[in-house]
């Protein structure tokens, strides 16, 4: 990963290179940032632009041996750690390790990564390991094995990189260790976390690493990218920008949705207001035997996909005029809703989205969570709706 296939950031770019210019590397640093702003290349880039031999003032070169080796996530003095698990089946049929390492895995981060310029969301590296239901997490084992590897010498003389992907899933024990490596680094070597959630991260870890921080991405930016990297017309370019909220993630795949950028969680969103506008009761029950079956982490994305048609049309309702809509639909819709996501409303709604997506963690019982959820919505619309009449 090279610093140029990073979208936007310039400033953060320009600081990360002078500091290694000018010989200031600091030995644990934590990049943090929202998912699908780019956190995890920003460290990749790091890492390679440290090890690469002709790295120029901007950038690493891609060409030399550490490159190559870097841009295959195969170089022998970066190691990777991020959250595994195995599936359940393959636990209880012996196919598999209770506390699996990252290692275990690395074929599946290599493969990953690159296919996705390192703008990769915790729930599709759980999809691509097979456990979406599950949470990953890092293990001693994994720790341990760091430990290990740390007692001896760098490979090519030069500095060791460890990167740790998502920090928060750390076991309180695997936690501790790491602490004391990063406490006490051995020479010449480099903890790069990277983190969507750095208040969950243990303070005594956090405390010992310096912050680079990444904002979301300018719509702008996005919009310009797409167009150029990604072949998008250019209006096209600016509604997907528009709804990706920042995140280059999320915009590339919504214009790889050739269906259109409104996606099936958005549309049961909108099923959802229509059924309780029109108090069809019965409807919602449907609606909850349709959602419960969908597993835990598709039902979170369902509440950040309906979260953000919520704000479009709190958003709509304010009369912001600069609001790009995915599609005539969407923007009906919203037009036509935006009187009951107001100002008054907008808070219960997202207090609803909060308390479902919380009792989704917990592993409450689905089906009971969104007929629940679905009732309350309803409450809210109808109160909303005699409000308006007054
Ligand atoms: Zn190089």
């Amino acid at each position: 990963m090279r610093f140029r296939d990073i979208i936007g950031h310039d400033e953060i770019k320009r600081h990360l290179c002078r500091t290694v210019r000018q010989g200031r590397i600091s030995h644990a640093m934590l990049f943090t940032g929202a998912e699908g702003v780019g956190a995890l290349p920003m460290a990749l880039a790091y890492a390679q632009y440290v090890h690469c031999r002709n790295r120029t003032d901007e950038d690493s070169c891609g060409e030399c041996p550490e490159c190559y080796r870097m841009q295959r996530m195969e170089h022998p003095d970066c190691h990777y750690i991020y959250p595994v698990n195995a599936s359940k089946e393959a636990v209880a049929t012996g196919r598999a390790d209770e506390k699996p390492r990252s290692e275990q895995f690395v074929h599946v981060w290599r493969r990953i990564v690159p296919e996705t310029g390192g703008y990769l969301t915790e729930q599709e590296w759980y999809a691509e390991l097979g456990i979406e239901n599950q949470q990953g997490i890092i293990n001693k084992n994994d720790a341990n094995e760091l430990v290990r590897q740390m007692g001896f010498k760098s490979f090519e003389g030069g500095y060791k990189t460890v990167i740790v992907w998502l920090p928060e899933r750390l076991h309180e024990a695997a936690a501790n260790t790491l602490l004391k490596l990063v406490e006490e680094p051995p020479e010449r070597t480099l903890f790069l976390f990277v983190s969507a959630e750095p208040e969950r991260i243990i303070a005594t870890i956090r405390s010992r690493t310096q912050t680079v921080a990444l904002a979301g991405v300018p719509d702008e930016v996005i919009a310009r990218e797409l167009v150029v990297r990604k072949g998008i017309a250019p209006e096209r370019a600016a509604q997907v920008a528009h709804l990706a909220q920042g995140s280059w993630g999320a915009a590339v795949r919504m214009a790889a949705n050739a269906g259109g950028v409104q996606s099936e969680h958005e549309e049961r969103f909108i099923r959802l207001m229509r059924l309780c506008y029109q108090q069809k009761y019965l409807g919602l029950f449907d609606w909850a035997e349709e959602m419960a079956p969908l597993g835990r982490e598709a039902q979170k994305q369902f509440c950040t996909a309906a979260l953000g048609i919520v704000r479009e049309c709190y958003l709509t309702g304010i009369g912001m005029e600069s609001i790009a809509y995915a599609d005539p639909g969407r923007e009906r819709f919203c037009r036509n809703f935006a009187p009951y996501v107001s100002h008054v409303t907008v808070e219960a709604f997202v207090a609803e989205f909060e308390r479902l997506l919380a009792q989704i963690k917990q592993n409450g019982n689905p089906r009971i969570l969104f007929t629940h959820f679905a009732m309350c919505v309803c409450k809210i619309i109808g109160a909303a709706r005699v409000a308006l009449k007054k």
